[in-house]
């Protein structure tokens, strides 16, 4: 028994041998000699297992093969693109915006050439990088706001979580910040208002109650030692019935009245009137800052439709005095982020072509009746995928905008149903929902009420054929 085992072992080629063959040559120019190398001994051992098991030997050309899948395997990278079909636009699990063409450009342009990221061309003397896209954010904002637009300054850090970071820090540390009981929020990923001040080093003095604040609570809980009147967007959920909350501008009275600043931070803030396109209306950082706010923060990659960033917006002599704060030299972004955003911001110059350039937008914008037309084009690719045991059917459904804008406000969509009728659907339904994730670019959808739901708003249409292509290559 030992001898048998040892002569078959003995039979497996050696790893030169196997090195040697077209395929692995190939293999080799294509990944370099020791990742293909490594793949060989990796799968040899896995055939000497198999022997061990009593299972047949490989001949030489099935372990190239597995060879060079085991290579392409490695050099696929771990940061892959995928379909998603979950019906959220901005997913923060799926990288939220998509960059306009324009701005990848940019990045490109950045990353591959020396560039002007702190040095003034004009005068060969020093710049600053927050300059890059200040300008273009003034006037952008000076479309709705006029040359008040003009009395605010920007600054740009990692995203909308360090900007909120940093300014409490600057603003409160070591003081009081005052929030309503009713915006003290969690944003998925550990962003909590509560635990953000504490790190800022602010003590949090909340007022009013989940449901209610009045405008008398922030005037009654003015100390010497308040720093800030801060408001949160609530982003990702809504109080709905018996609630009051404080207009923007009746805060910024209260805090004026006594010399603090009002902080307001928006989440995702759009830089647009959304009723330009039908679109639920959603606060501006301008609306903010016309009522009054001293600083407002966004985020780059929700709403905007640009790279992840964080934008503070708001009076020059706090954002100042928030570039002093070593701590933005900490969480400053770099050309490559700056580039994007720059690119994306000049987008806005031309507000009557944005919602064909910018992604997001574009994707928003997406009618029911084309989504719908999609999902008919779609749904035999999909059938012939999903197997004889499925139903499919197209169903209206509703997107959400998603990474916490506008969280009651939904977008009419369009979406294939995936069912298996019968008694316990689950399994069939989490192995098809597997298969799918499994797709080379895999297909992101979303199971509920026992049947696989594909919102289909998030699928170019350019990208059909290759959705399609993938799904007949792998059929059930
Ligand atoms: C999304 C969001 C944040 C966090 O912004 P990031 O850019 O993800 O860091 C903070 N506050 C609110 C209200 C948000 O919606």
């Amino acid at each position: 028994m030992t001898q048998t085992k040892s002569i078959s072992l003995s039979q497996l080629p050696a790893v030169d041998r196997l090195l040697n063959l077209p395929a692995l040559c190939s293999a080799i120019d294509q990944h370099g000699r020791q990742t293909v190398t490594d793949c060989t001994r990796a799968e040899l051992a896995a055939a000497r297992e198999l022997l061990r098991a009593g299972h047949a030997l490989p001949d030489a050309d099935t372990l190239a093969l597995s060879i060079v899948e085991r290579a392409e395997k490695l050099a696929r990278p771990k940061l892959r693109p995928v379909f998603n079909l979950t019906g959220t636009v901005l997913h923060t699990n799926l990288g939220r915006a998509l960059l306009a063409p324009e701005a990848v450009a940019a990045m490109a342009i950045a990353a591959t050439s020396p560039c002007a990221l702190e040095y003034d061309i004009a005068d060969g003397g020093r710049g600053d990088r927050d300059s890059l896209v200040e300008p273009l954010l003034a006037e952008i904002m000076a479309a709705s706001m006029g040359e008040k637009a003009k009395e605010f300054a920007a600054t740009i850090v990692n995203n909308n979580a360090a900007a909120v970071l940093l300014a409490l820090d600057t603003l409160a540390k070591g003081k009081e910040a005052v929030v309503s009981r009713g915006e003290l929020v969690e944003i998925g990923g550990a962003f909590r208002v509560p635990d953000i001040m504490r790190r800022a080093g602010a003590k949090l003095v909340e007022i009013g109650t989940t449901n209610r604040t009045h405008a008398k609570d922030y005037a009654e809980a003015i100390t010497a030692k308040t720093a800030l009147l801060m408001k949160v967007h609530t982003s990702n959920y809504a109080v709905v019935g018996f609630t009051k909350t404080v207009d923007e501008a009746d805060i910024a009275d209260i805090a004026q009245a006594q010399g603090i600043p009002f902080m307001i931070d928006l989440g995702s803030g759009t830089l647009t009137d959304f009723a330009r396109w039908h679109l639920p209306k959603e606060p501006t950082p301008q609306d903010s800052l016309a009522a009054g706010a001293d600083l407002v923060t966004f985020s780059g990659d929700k709403l905007l439709g640009g790279p992840q960033a964080g934008i503070i917006v708001g009076r020059k002599d706090l954002i100042a005095r928030i570039k002093k704060n070593p701590l933005k030299r900490a969480l400053r972004v770099g050309k490559i982020t700056l580039a994007a955003l720059e690119a994306t911001l000049r987008l806005y110059r031309d507000p009557d072509r944005l919602a064909q350039r910018l992604p997001t937008l574009h994707l928003l914008t997406r009618s029911e009746h084309d989504i719908a037309a999609q999902a008919e084009r779609l749904l035999p690719p999909l059938a012939a995928f999903a197997g004889e045991q499925s139903s499919l059917s197209i169903e209206p459904c509703m997107s959400q905008i998603g990474s916490g804008a506008l969280p009651v406000e939904r977008l009419a969509s369009a979406a294939i149903v995936i069912r298996y009728p019968g008694k316990r659907p689950g399994k069939l339904l989490a192995a098809l929902e597997a298969r799918l994730r499994g797709l080379p670019q895999p297909v992101i959808g979303r199971i509920a009420d026992d049947a696989l739901r594909l919102d289909l708003r998030c699928l170019d249409p350019a990208d059909e054929v290759r959705f399609c292509q993938q799904l007949e290559l792998q059929q059930a």
